[in-house]
């Protein structure tokens, strides 16, 4: 497998987490050693069927139920498609649009977290704020979560997200899997339901992968051979269908199949010395200066009560 510099930068991510984890007393929730729980559910998007402008119903379902803003612009503004966007702290799913098999068949791609089967971000945690559940979710708890970001720069589809602009409490941000509200108790995330085209089928992961099986021996002209996400960096929860090739519609294909953390196991037992010292000395180094800020914000504070 090559790695370019992204990639590197990516893998180095969760590289210095995981070996600061061999050297520190603190439990993380990695998942290197997942054996996958068979019953957990998945999504399996047919871009095929989506119809992306005059519509984005999904974006707006999934604001809805995680009380997030209302996207800016409304389904009739094609304006929307002029740029590729990603995800950010106040909307996890985005519809984009990429050119198709012709020039009036555009194909529109919905963005999401992926919900990894072997998820890098859970293993970079150094708090295990991320945990892959057996209903198929990847969740994220921001009460331990200690702002190191080292999930963003570990997530190999560029998902989890940062609120920045939040001055108390920021927390990272992505898509749900609408675990609390839904998934949890058997249902369809809330895209899911709002779709009125059915470009998303929810169930068990294994159905998934036979109904895409079907749907592409039927149809061998409809789709591309493959389903994206059935093996990519070790399965995720999340597959596509496409009509396209899938890095035509922004898809990475270029990550294989081998999971992230096993990736990082593996660097590490060959990795020197070196390798496992600097990432305690960068997490100690992030410690004292907390902890320094901390001092500084409560003398503050005191300084201003005493001239008070
Ligand atoms: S609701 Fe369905 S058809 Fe509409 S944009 Fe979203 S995925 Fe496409
Ligand atoms: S897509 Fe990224 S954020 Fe989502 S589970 Fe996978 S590694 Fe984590
Ligand atoms: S599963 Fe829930 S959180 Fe994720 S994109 Fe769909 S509605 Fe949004």
């Amino acid at each position: 497998m090559n790695l370019n510099r992204r990639d590197f930068l990516k893998f180095a991510g969760a590289t210095t987490a995981t070996a600061a984890l061999t050297s520190l007393p603190i439990k993380a929730e990695a998942t290197e050693h997942f054996t996958g729980h068979p019953d957990r559910k998945g999504i399996l998007v047919d871009t095929s069927l989506c119809i992306g402008h005059n519509c984005r119903r999904c974006e707006f379902a999934c604001a809805k139920e995680n009380y997030l803003p209302t996207p800016d612009k409304p389904p009739e503004d094609a304006s929307v498609f002029d740029q590729r966007r990603r995800t950010h702290p106040d909307q996890f799913t985005v519809i984009n649009r990429f050119p198709g098999r012709s020039e009036d068949m555009p194909v529109y791609a919905k963005k999401q977290c992926m919900h990894c089967d072997e998820p890098a971000c859970a293993s970079a945690c150094l708090v295990g704020a991320f945990k892959k559940t057996p209903e198929g979710a990847v969740t994220y708890d921001a009460s331990v979560c200690i702002g190191c970001r080292y999930c963003m720069v570990a997530c190999p589809f560029d998902i989890p997200t940062y609120e920045y602009n939040s001055a108390l409490h920021p927390r990272v941000r992505k898509c749900t899997f609408c675990f609390e509200t839904k998934l949890k108790e058997g249902k369809a995330p809330a895209c899911v339901e709002a779709c009125p085209r059915e470009v998303m089928t929810f169930g068990k992961r294994e159905d998934l992968i036979k109904v895409a099986r079907q749907k592409i021996a039927r149809n061998p002209d409809k789709y591309v051979d493959h389903i994206y996400g059935e093996h990519e960096v070790g399965g995720t929860s999340w597959m596509y269908l496409s009509p396209v090739p899938f890095d035509s519609i922004g898809m990475r294909t270029d990550l294989g199949t081998t999971p992230y953390p096993e990736l990082t196991r593996n660097y590490l037992s060959a990795a020197p010395l070196v390798m496992a010292i600097w990432p305690s000395f960068f997490l100690t180094l992030y410690l004292f200066n907390k902890r320094k800020d901390q001092i500084a914000a409560e003398e503050n504070g005191k300084h201003k009560e005493e001239s008070a």
